[in-house]
């Protein structure tokens, strides 16, 4: 099996490349910051505050998470419901990395990450893929840019969404997002020491999508 891992901060394009990086290469996408953010979700809608590890660790038996792959899209799954769409608003993505400081949510979700990798040949984007998922990967990538960068683009997306937000508070959420998800104790985000660093700062999204198949082929070729 092929495993493909792209770690990096928010906003770096790591989901939109990552996509149509696993159509060109024929792999399964999984992204992990789904199933981070369903669990935001699921905390959110039990009426629990998404940093109480305690509170957060005693709904986990009832989660059911599933992911399926219908048309090429990953479709993600809270028992029959398909939340694809409602983890992408802000809320579900702060409660994200609230849940994604919490170990127990980690170890929960790290099984069923390495399984789907077992099975399949997959390229798998999130925070600690190459680090911690899958150590083995064949191929891991760290996609970086710059925090204004990231955060100018994420005003775009959500002007495109029709939720437009000013940029000083997109902004303001991005540094808050990277300050977590880089302190935390538990899995922190980094780059792996063997990981191919890719600024995508004054790249667009096409040049990126062929430099990384480049760095791609030229690895499981290999
Ligand atoms: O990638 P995305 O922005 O959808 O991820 C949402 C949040 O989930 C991140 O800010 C991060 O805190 C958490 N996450 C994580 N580990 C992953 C993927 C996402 O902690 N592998």
């Amino acid at each position: 099996m092929v495993s493909v891992a792209i770690d990096g901060p928010a906003g770096a394009g790591k989901s939109t490349l990552a996509r149509r990086l696993a159509a060109e290469m024929g792999y399964i996408y999984v992204d992990t910051g789904a199933m981070y953010r369903a669990i935001g979700l699921y905390a959110l809608r039990a009426g629990k505050d998404p940093k109480d590890n305690a509170a957060v660790d005693a709904l986990l038996p009832q989660i059911e998470l599933r992911l399926a792959s219908i048309a090429g899209e990953q479709h993600i799954y809270l028992k029959d419901e398909d939340v694809s769409a409602a983890i992408r608003t802000e809320a579900a993505g702060m409660a994200a990395s609230a849940v994604g400081a919490n170990p127990a949510v980690r170890a929960f979700l790290l099984d069923l990450q390495r399984s789907m990798a077992k099975k399949q040949d997959v390229l798998m984007d999130g925070r600690d893929i190459g680090t911690v998922v899958l150590p083995d990967a064949d191929v891991k990538i760290f996609l970086y840019a710059d925090v204004e960068v990231r955060a100018k683009r994420r005003e775009l997306e959500l002007q495109q969404r029709g939720t437009p937000k000013p940029y000083a508070e997109v902004l303001r959420e991005m540094e808050e997002r990277d300050y977590n998800d880089t302190h935390r104790a538990a899995a922190p985000l980094r780059a792996a020491d063997d990981a191919i660093m890719v600024d995508t700062s004054s790249m667009d999204f096409n040049a990126s999508l062929e430099l990384l198949l480049d760095v791609i082929r030229g690895s499981v070729s290999n």
